[in-house]
């Protein structure tokens, strides 16, 4: 028997209420929506929230994280006798070494973090009192469609998610489409290792969201607007409910549902995120056709980034020239996410186009001597600091070969080894790659055990054939992981080719690069 589609929707829902994947939840949630037991195992083992043990602790390995000391923190956890398993990352990395207890409740040292302070030239202000005036709604009513099209179209309003792509293209393919059944997807499955901005945003300025993702319906004529957000984030989607039940006398009847993600950072690409919800693995679509064309159930969907959405009561009640004009090198003000080795972590709303040295300035400074950064999460690599003057903004960070991506911006000082940082970003991509293009599969493999192999053996033979790998999977990967996958290890070869040397003498001193 076939499944009905709004069956198979609810699989990983009815998963996540019955504790999980196990032969007696499999039956049952198969028996309930029609979808075969097998496909119910096989889709909910793609998600790492829905096949742990009850009880289990879960320890940040990302970047930040691993040089702020989890590999110990575990040590400590296992020796208190908790049953603690490492996970890719939490998006918490201005609090790190970071874990979830048994009840996902977020458990670490709060340390002092920082955000900038409240400042009429930001378009979301995080620092300021959530208002729940919801004026530009009511601006962009009174301007109607067409208009608020164009207004987003002049502001040069890129995705704030990673890909930095023209927002008002979108708001016109949607708006084109002769199917009038759409819908409106938030995409707030933030999960790029060096990022907490969204998180942030959702936290303290809800209604910000909110008002911009009714502002976007309406323009493009969404009957429904829902917003993905990582199951992780348990106080934010408390903070959201809350705040669309305040919006409801805003709305006009705009229906608003919430769906919780389950551990899978591939879902942040926005197929794999519809996939997911459409009940299934999450597991990016070959494009053509867009979301914008066909997404959520086939339908015209129109998708930003939580950051993306956020800017826009500012941007229609201040105006599209005011949104370009605060940005330095590209349009409007952006939040960076500032981690690793710098005095104050925390999230800095700057002008698009500020340089890393005084992006840290905001945040008090580097801690310990700088030596490199990566710019914009694990899928930028890393860059060494004579480029810390460079404007980090999509255009320029893209001329030297890394991104912008979510603004997640890692600061590494001198006392982390070059080799480890690159190993340790390897095993997220192994890990988060969903499998199903040889080439990510098998190449993120490759490049972990590559530098397991060397940081063992000292051999810069280890890494000798890391290039051509890196262009298989560049080539023959269908999604941004696996082209970016590789970057992190050949970016530090590139920059930091000492890391990569022969470590014993007598050793073979074949070059990587
Ligand atoms: Fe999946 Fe990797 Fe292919 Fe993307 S590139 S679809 S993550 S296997």
């Amino acid at each position: 028997m076939e499944a009905k589609n709004a069956d198979r929707e609810q699989v990983l829902h009815l998963l996540e209420e019955e504790g999980g994947v196990t032969g007696e939840t499999v039956r049952k949630v198969s028996k309930a929506t029609g979808v075969p037991e097998a496909d119910v195992w096989g889709t909910g083992l793609f998600y790492t929230l829905l096949r742990g043990e009850p009880g289990q602790i879960r320890a940040c390995q990302g970047l930040t994280c691993k040089m702020a000391g989890s590999d110990q923190l575990m040590v400590d956890l296992r020796a208190e006798g908790k049953d603690c398993i490492g996970v890719s990352c939490l998006g918490q990395c201005d609090r790190a070494p970071v874990f979830l207890d048994a009840e996902l409740e977020l458990a670490s040292p709060d340390r002092n973090r920082g955000v900038s302070p409240s400042h009429e030239d930001q378009a979301i202000d995080l620092a300021a009192e959530d208002d729940q005036s919801y004026a530009g709604l009511a601006k962009a009513r009174e301007l109607g469609s067409e208009a608020v099209i164009e207004q987003v179209d002049t502001s040069g309003l890129q995705g704030r998610g990673g890909a930095g792509f023209p927002a008002g293209f979108k708001w016109k393919s949607v708006f084109g489409q002769a199917d009038t059944e759409r819908y409106l997807v938030c995409n707030a499955d933030e999960g790029e290792p060096g990022t907490f901005k969204d998180r942030e945003i959702m936290k303290r300025r809800p209604h910000r969201l909110i008002e911009g993702m009714a502002i976007a319906a309406a323009t493009v004529s969404a009957s429904k607007a829902y917003i993905y957000i990582r199951g992780e984030f348990m106080h934010e989607i408390r903070t959201l409910k809350k705040a669309i039940a305040e919006a409801e006398p805003h709305l006009d009847g705009l229906e608003f549902e919430i769906i919780t993600g389950h551990g899978a950072y591939i879902c942040g690409e926005e197929t794999a995120l519809l996939e997911a919800m459409e009940g299934k693995r999450g597991m990016p679509r070959l494009k053509p056709p867009f979301p914008t064309e066909q997404g959520f159930r086939s339908k015209p969907t129109l998708m930003h980034n939580v950051e993306t959405l956020a800017c826009l009561p500012a941007l229609l009640t201040k105006g599209a020239e005011w949104f370009k004009s605060r940005g330095r090198t590209e349009a409007g003000p952006k939040i960076y996410c500032l981690s690793g080795h710098v005095k104050v972590p925390g999230v800095y709303e700057l002008p698009l186009g500020v340089s890393l040295n005084e992006l840290v300035e905001h945040a008090g400074g580097y801690e310990g001597t700088p030596l490199a950064f990566s710019p914009g999460g694990a899928s930028a690599g890393f860059l060494p600091m004579d480029q810390a003057d460079l404007a980090l903004d999509f255009k320029s960070l893209a001329g030297v070969g890394s991104m912008l991506g979510s603004a997640g911006v890692v600061v590494l000082n001198d006392t982390v080894d070059l080799a480890d940082a690159a190993a340790w970003q390897a095993q997220f991509f192994e890990d988060e790659s969903c499998g199903q293009c040889a080439p990510c599969r098998i190449g993120t493999r490759y490049l972990r055990q590559a530098l397991d192999r060397y940081r063992d053996s000292g051999e810069a033979s280890d890494l000798v054939h890391v290039k051509d790998v890196a262009w298989e999977m560049e080539e023959g990967s269908i999604c941004g992981l696996g082209i970016a996958a590789p970057l992190p290890l050949t970016s530090a070869i590139q920059h930091f080719p000492e890391h990569f040397a022969a470590r014993r003498a007598g050793g073979s001193t074949e070059s990587p690069s």
